[in-house]
């Protein structure tokens, strides 16, 4: 299988995602640890396989997240990200 095959958007990541961090993530903006390019984790590609998914910069490739799951457990990579920037429901 090619790894074009395996690659979808940020957006097929957005299940677990909610499950990690409670709300949607995808429209968070992510800061690439590689390149230092910024957008939202939607636009990330999406790497999926038996152990796990691992979304990556859609510019310059750097694994951004990984996310593991195990038996009870949610294992989370962010090595790949600088930053992060999550939408807020809460006004100041
Ligand atoms: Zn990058």
């Amino acid at each position: 299988m090619q790894t074009e095959e395996l690659r979808l958007d940020g957006n097929a990541a957005g299940g677990v995602l909610r499950e990690l961090f409670v709300q949607d993530m995808t429209a968070a903006l992510g800061t690439c640890a590689g390149c230092g390019a910024t957008g939202p984790v939607a636009t990330l590609l999406e790497y999926g396989h038996g152990m796990g998914i691992v979304l990556r910069c859609p510019t310059c490739d750097t694994p951004v997240l990984r996310i593991v799951r195990t038996t009870g457990l949610l294992r989370v990579d962010l090595s790949g990200i600088r930053f992060l920037s999550i939408p807020s429901t809460i006004d100041e």
